[in-house]
């Protein structure tokens, strides 16, 4: 039978989509299906702009058509994203009495937490408020809880249903599988006003009085205007990202000496040398065995280099390849046969995990300057302990970067309060890992024992700054916490 050549059928698709008009130049109308129970007018949706010739090949510029937005709801608090610093803000904001709504992109609560498949939290050990209490109910609900290496292992699927339930006893208002696309902006252009959003409910507006961005990468602070960096250097590079998996069919103590909480002092080179002495080469040079309880264990040994969090292509291909490579690595460790026989992947995580984003201009940047001299600030929300991790940023592995940072030394350092409210944007903050530092205090902050009081902080000013007729900027932490705390 003869062949449609690739081209000809692939014109053939867009003109049975009711794309033709894209074959005939520049400068044409595109038509859509019309809403159903609208009119026919609505058909129009936008227009070529410049084509270059090259729109069947995903080039060219669009412009979309005007279009009313439905305001799908109003509250006091509007929180965007939500892993640890967004779930803790809006927990805090709804119990200082605010209404609140919390817009998450995934399926679940948690972030890293539960999406990502962490299952460590760090430096959450001189923490109380609502860090204190997640840590207490994920234990109580089932995960172990144990409190050497440094942190605390949790099982995040236990994770998922203790941040639903803490925030549906509190009220909060969750929409999940909704991602934040834009914001609108009032009063000459630095007050935000609302989000616009995309889901399975097509695109929304949500109206508030203060908005938290939680999302990581600052999205929402960005889409608002706001100044950011990101990176290091001429290349703005980032940490490399890394995704997690967990893993089942091992004995947890035959397999003990590679065990980060077994074996802190050299599981992981000891992990690495049995690898490498059988011809696996993970991306990630220090890779890390924990074991949750019973018979469940979690694995790092990916790290991908060079990768944009704001690029879709390519977090998208870096995820494949991750994903590949923990199935890879599982797969040789199987084939040793003995204690690993039976190793297998339980499941690996659906987002990969994004160490850095952007780091939006606050009213305070925390910088190395303040790690180096232990900060003190009269607006501390919480004391950072965990150390300077630079993961290395190429393949080459050029760890010895932090090691120079690391030369200035590093004291527990306070985040102050005005780190967490955006600098050109009005009735914004953040918390999380896009609050405003330099990218060396970054790498310390990042951690989430430090996201969480920073989200309850955000939380409780947002809450508190409506309550006094004040926005956060025009408060000191102490204004809220006297009125909040
Ligand atoms: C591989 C890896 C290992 C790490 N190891 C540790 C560790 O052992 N212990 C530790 O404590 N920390 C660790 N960290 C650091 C820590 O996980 C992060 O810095 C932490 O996730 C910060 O919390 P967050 O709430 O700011 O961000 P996130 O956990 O990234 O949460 C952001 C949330 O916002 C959502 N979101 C993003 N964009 C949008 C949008 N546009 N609209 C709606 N929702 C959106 C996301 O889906 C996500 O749920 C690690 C990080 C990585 C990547």
């Amino acid at each position: 039978m003869p062949q449609t050549p690739p081209d000809e059928s692939r014109r053939s698709f867009l003109k049975s989509a009711g794309l033709g008009a894209f074959l005939g130049g520049s400068g044409l109308t595109i038509a859509g299906g019309a809403p159903a129970g609208r009119a026919a007018p609505d058909l129009v949706r936008g227009e070529v702009v410049r084509t270059g010739g090259a729109l069947l090949e995903g080039g060219g510029w669009l412009r979309e058509a005007e279009r009313e937005i439905p305001v799908a709801g109003a509250v006091d608090v509007l929180v965007c994203g939500g892993g640890p610093a967004g779930v803790a803000a809006a927990l805090a904001a709804a119990r200082a009495g605010a209404k609140v709504r919390l817009i998450e992109l995934n399926g679940c609560l948690g972030g890293i937490w539960t999406a990502g498949l962490l299952t460590k939290i760090l430096d959450a050990g001189n923490k109380g408020g609502i860090m204190a209490e997640l840590l207490a109910a994920f234990a109580a609900q089932g995960g172990r809880v144990a409190k050497r290496s440094g942190g605390t292992v949790y099982d995040p699927e236990v994770a998922k249903r203790v941040l639903e339930d803490l925030l549906v006893g509190a009220g909060v208002e969750i929409l999940l599988h909704t991602r934040v696309v834009g914001a609108v902006l009032r009063g000459g252009g630095r007050r935000i006003a609302a989000v616009l959003t995309e889901s399975k409910s097509g695109r929304q507006a949500w109206v508030a009085e203060r908005f938290v961005d939680c999302t990581g990468d600052g999205d929402l602070a960005a889409q608002a205007g706001c100044g950011f960096e990101v990176g290091t250097g001429a290349g703005c590079t980032c940490q490399p990202m890394s995704m997690l998996a967990l893993l089942a069919g091992i004995d947890p103590r035959a397999v003990a000496r590679y065990v980060r909480e077994d074996n802190p002092a050299s599981s992981k080179p000891d992990f690495l040398k049995l690898m490498e002495e059988n011809g696996i080469a993970p991306s990630y040079r220090a890779p890390t065995l924990r074991h949750l309880h019973s018979g469940i264990f979690s694995i790092m040994t990916n790290h991908e280099y060079g990768v944009p969090a704001f690029d879709a292509d390519a977090i998208s291909q870096a995820t494949v390849r991750a994903r590949r490579e923990i199935h890879d690595i599982v797969g040789g460790l199987r084939k040793l046969g003995g204690i690993w026989a039976d190793l297998s992947v339980v499941a690996t995580a659906e987002q990969i995990g994004i160490r850095e984003g952007r780091r939006i201009r606050g009213r305070y940047e925390v910088t190395l300057d303040d790690l180096a001299a232990g900060l003190k600030h009269e607006q501390a929300v919480c004391t950072v302990k965990f150390g300077i991790d630079v993961h290395a940023l190429d393949q080459a592995g050029a760890k010895q970067i932090d090691q120079t940072w690391k030369g200035r030394g590093m004291r527990p350092y306070d985040i102050p309060y005005p780190a967490l409210v955006a600098a050109d944007v009005d009735g914004l903050l953040m918390a999380g890992r896009c609050i405003s530092g330099d990218f060396v205090a970054h790498s310390s902050y990042r951690v989430t024992g430090n996201s969480v009081p920073m989200g309850e902080a955000a939380g409780l000013a947002a809450a508190v700054s409506i309550r006094m007729g004040a926005l956060p900027h025009e408060l000191t932490w102490a204004q809220v916490q006297a009125v909040g705390g």
